[in-house]
Order: C-alpha cells, then structure tokens, then sequence
C-alpha cells in the first residue's frame, strides 16, 4: 500500500474530549472516527486492524472445532420477553417498533436466539455437543460510553454458545475455551489475567474473565503475586480478622469547617484515611435509609452489598437533599455515634478503634471513637473490594492492578435451555433442556487495550500479530533522487513479494512529518532509504520504540523476512 493513495487523516492534536490514551492515539493514528456518543467508523487503517484480530480469533475458535455462523442484530423482542430477560437488562437493551408495530431490539449478545435456534433444530443427544460462534456488531446502550471503543454502543464483539448433554461436557468445553481465549490473548501481544469473576444472579456457575492489564482499565483486578490466581477485586473474600482493639484514645469532637470528604477530614487533622470511618447512606428494601459503614481508605463492593439481603437492588445511594430534607441527616459529617439508623460494618471498619467519624453535626467531626464505648458495635458483613496488601484466598498477598475486560467465559447451565423451553431426546427417550456456556471476546474493545498497553510518547507500538502493516518503507528526497526512489520501489516490490505487509510513504512531505506520522501508526519496522547511506548500498533499519542499525539494501528483504518469522513464532 502506498500512502499517497490511502485514507490516512492522521491529526496532530486530538479532541480535547479524548481523555483516555488509546482514544486519542486511534483518532490521531487515523483509525477511527466518532459519528456520535459512542458508535465509530472505522477508517482503512483501523478495519485492517480489526481484521487481524478477527483473523486470531477465528483461527482458535475454528482449532476448538466451533462452527461460524451469523445471526441478525435485529431480534424480535418477544424472544427477551421468553427468556426473562428483558426487565433484567433494563435500558441498555434499545428496543423499537417496525412498520407493522412489532417490538424488536437491537441485539446486544445472542443467547435467546441461538437458543431459540437449537430447540427448533436439533432433536437429538446425538447431535451434542455442538459450539457455534460469530464476529458480529452488537449494540448496548451503556449508561456512559466512554474512552473511544473501550466501552461504545455499538462494538465489535465474537460471541460463541456451545450445547452439552451434561454438566461435565460443558465443563470440559468450557476449559477448551479459557485454552483457546489464553492462547488468542497470547497470539495478540497482550499481557493479561484470567480472573475469577462474578457469577451474577445466576448462582453456582462459574465464569472467568479475561483482564488486560493497564492503568486506564475500569476493573480492579487482585492477583496473588506468589501465583497465577487473579480474582475480581470486588469479589475477594475480605473475611473478619478479629475483634477491635481495647480503646486508647478519649472521644472528642473536633472542628473540620467545610470538610466533607474523607480525604478532606484526614488531611485537616493530618491522618491516614485507614484511620477513619466511612458513611454510605443507601436504600433498604422497603426504601428506608440503612447506613453502610467502611474504612476510609476501602471501597463498597457493588456486588457484595448486592448479596446482603437488607438492602433494596438494585443498590441505590440516597441523596444528599434527601438525607437532608427527609431524614434529617447532615451528609458529609454522618457518623455511628448516635446515629437512628440501621448499620452494615464492614469487617474492617468493625475492627477500628480511636477512630475518626462524622459528629452528626455540621464541620464537626469526632477522633478517638471506639465500638463499645461510644456506639454499639454494628452488625459485621464483608461488604468492600480488596485492597493492595490484603491476604489472597490462595495463601499469598494481594496486589491490585487496573484489567481492561477483553473477553469473558460463562457456564450458564439450563438457564436459557429451561426458559425457552429448548428440548432435546435423551438416549433413553426421554427430554432434557441442554446445558450451555457462552463465551465472549471484545473484538473492538482488544484494539483499544493493546493501544493501552503497548504505546509511548510519539505513538503506538503494535504486537505484530496486529500491526496494520508489519514495515513502513520510508524514501526520504525520492523526488529529487533516482536511486532513492528505485530502491524504494524495488524493496517495496521484494517485501510484498515475501507476503509481508508494507506501507510505502512515497508522499512528498519532509522526513520529519514522514517519521512522525510513521511513529503515530506504530509500525513495528520503519526501513529507511536516504542518498547518503545508498551511496554506499546501505539503508536503515528502525524497530519501532527499539534499536536502529543499517544493513545492505540488498539484504534488506531477507532479513526483515527473518526477523517477522522469528517474532510470529514466538508470540
Ligand atoms: P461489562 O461488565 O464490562 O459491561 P459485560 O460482562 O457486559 O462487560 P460481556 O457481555 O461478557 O461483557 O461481553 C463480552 C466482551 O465484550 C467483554 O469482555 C468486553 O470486552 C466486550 N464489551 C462489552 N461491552 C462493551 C462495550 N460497551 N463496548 C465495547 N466492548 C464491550
Ligand atoms: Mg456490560
């Protein structure tokens, strides 16, 4: 490919609105383009991407013996109805009526219909087990999209379903799958984590996510530094430890003005946030206040406090002005002690003593609380994330790091067999709902991560294995230089030639913008062609954030050549 005639609008500055890293290197590397909150197009450069990603997917997928098929984004909303899931899924799910009023909506993962489809298709146990899969769009309605196509409306998604007998052929292919997905993320260049996650409302099954590690990720991720476990942070058990301490400290009220954060109060009285108590005010079931008390320096588990039964789900903070107004509560200074309210400790904050907590009381604030003596020790839950430090279920210490969900495994059980009422003939004759799994890859949201994790200062810096093109063939002066531009064309010709994937920067701008936009799209090979070094039959070879040395021009292609199969057969 030539770069005088692609489509590459590489831009300098990105929008100021493109907070996260990878946002901004995919607008400014001229690989996608917003239409609106949270749907892109994707340019030239950014679909060549795409496909690559695709290409290692299907590849495993296909190893697994799943077969490709493609289902229509457009689902008819009666299906959501059968399954129970259309109140679940609440807003996220666009639902629209057609020319005849019917209820359709716009398909934001597949399991009604593929269901739907197996109980319509297949009869028998014989036919079993069967996995299918797509790479198809798929369409949320999220809340907030947010950092490109990190977390869009409309993404790029592989979704695979596969239909067992029992419960130990689900099992055995669901670990055929996390094999696949490891060896797919591994194809890729990308450092990640398998993590144990959340099995939802669903109870008992098992599901693994598949974590990206890089700052800009939404989950927190805590992964036992002396093993491979990695467990949803928000899922480790963070179990009591003991009882508080005897108290050391008089109760006393002190002035903290404005101060209504933890942070704020902490820095005012010069204290560490793991010496505070902190207050969540949410609704019971029943709509009541109920006040959940952490550490300060700890965070609510969302769904640990989904599990505890007091409390109304989905979970729903009360707001400032009706804490003010109804309940005649002071927010940002309320505090256990005297407090007419239902209390939750977490097990940590259980476990303070002479600490810091809201007086009830505006700019006032109390050190030297303790359980027992200023305030009944509360009702105890394990209600927090895992936080650095904390000891693993596995036996060693937590550290936390920041995962992109790149793709996430499920053993659904009969779930959706059940619900819809899909049947098959057991070898004695009788009927059993099959038992399923499903299996998800972010095929867009993989582009951002890899963006994430593989950059620096002037650009991207792609795997291989995704790299829109594998060598940037950059002639400097080949307007004015015959030589130059012959051995451009030649090594252009001899690289396509081998099958590897060149971008020839043949436009007639000045090296510096050639090599900034060059850096910008993060090809892992830059091959440089200038007068002087050809004078004595050298060009020069860059690996993209590496090392740079000449080598013949004539060896040029060989040794790229080399070089792409060594790094291919070693990711
Ligand atoms: P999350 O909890 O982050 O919303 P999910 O559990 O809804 O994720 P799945 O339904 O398992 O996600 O979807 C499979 C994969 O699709 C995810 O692992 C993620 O990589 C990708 N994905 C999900 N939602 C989005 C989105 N809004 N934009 C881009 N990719 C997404
Ligand atoms: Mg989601």
């Amino acid at each position: 490919m030539r770069t005088s005639s692609y489509f590459l609008p590489t831009q300098r500055e990105a929008p100021a609105e493109a907070e996260a890293t990878s946002h901004r290197l995919m607008l400014r590397a001229g690989l996608v383009r917003r239409l609106a909150s949270g749907l892109y197009t994707w340019l030239p450069l950014g679909r060549r991407v795409l496909r690559l990603v695709e290409t290692v997917v299907r590849e495993e997928m296909d190893r697994t013996g799943a077969l490709e098929l493609l289902m229509p984004m457009v689902q008819p909303s009666e299906l959501w109805q059968r399954s129970g899931r259309r109140e679940d899924y609440g807003s996220e799910l666009l639902n629209f009526p057609d020319r005849h009023g019917q209820e359709y909506c716009l398909g934001p993962t597949h399991e009604e219909v593929i269901t739907a489809l197996i109980g319509q298709e297949l009869s028998s146990y014989r036919q079993l087990p069967l996995t299918l899969y797509q790479i198809s769009s798929k369409f949320r309605d999220e809340i907030r999209p947010r950092s490109g196509v990190m977390r869009a409306r409309e993404f790029l998604m592989k979704d695979a379903y596969s239909f067992h007998q029992d419960q130990g052929c689900l099992a055995r292919c669901y670990q055929a799958m996390h094999d696949a997905y490891s060896r797919i993320f591994t194809r890729l260049g990308l450092e990640y984590r398998i993590v144990e996650a959340d099995s939802g409302q669903i109870g008992g099954a098992i599901s693994h996510e598949f974590q990206v590690l890089a700052a800009a990720g939404e989950n927190a991720v805590a992964i036992d530094t002396t093993s491979n476990y990695a467990i949803a942070a928000e899922l480790a058990p963070c179990p009591a430890v003991g009882e508080p301490p005897p108290p050391s400290m008089a109760l006393q009220t002190v002035h903290t003005a404005d101060c209504h954060s933890i942070a704020a109060v902490c820095q005012h009285l010069n204290a560490a946030p793991e010496c505070a108590l902190k207050v969540l005010v949410v609704a019971a079931r029943g709509g009541d206040p109920i006040a959940l008390l952490l550490r300060g320096d700890h965070t609510l588990s969302a769904v640990k406090a989904g599990r505890a039964t007091e409390l109304e789900l989905p979970l729903r903070f009360i707001a400032a002005d009706e804490l003010r107004s109804r309940h005649n509560l002071q927010p940002g200074v309320i505090g256990p002690i005297g407090l007419k309210l239902p209390l939750i400790a977490d097990h940590a904050a259980a476990e303070l003593a002479d600490f810091i907590c809201g007086a009830n009381r505006q700019g006032h604030h109390y050190t030297g609380a303790n359980w027992g003596r200023d305030a009944p020790l509360p009702q105890r839950a394990d209600l927090r994330c895992a936080s650095q430090g904390d000891p693993a279920p596995s036996g060693g210490v937590l550290e936390i790091k920041r995962g992109i969900e790149v793709g996430h495994i499920f053993q659904l059980g009969q779930k959706y067999s059940i619900a819809m009422n899909a049947q098959l003939n057991a070898e004695d004759g009788s009927l059993f709902h099959p038992h399923m799994g499903c299996y998800g890859i972010g095929v867009s949201s993989i582009v951002a991560a890899a963006i994430e994790q593989h950059h620096d200062e002037t650009g991207i810096l792609w795997p291989i294995s995704m790299a829109p093109f594998q060598v940037a063939l950059v002639p400097l002066g080949h307007h004015r230089s015959a030589a130059v531009a012959e051995t451009a064309e030649r090594l252009y010709g001899e690289l396509e030639s081998r099958g590897i994937s060149v971008l020839l920067d043949d436009r007639a701008e000045r090296p510096g913008v050639k090599f900034a936009d060059m850096e910008l799209i993060g090809l892992p090979y830059l091959l440089v062609i200038g007068e002087r070094s050809l004078q004595h039959g050298m060009v020069e070879l860059r690996r993209r954030g590496g090392e740079e040395r000449e080598l013949p021009a004539e060896e040029a292609a060989a040794q790229l050549n080399a070089l792409l199969s060594n790094s291919i057969s070693t990711t």
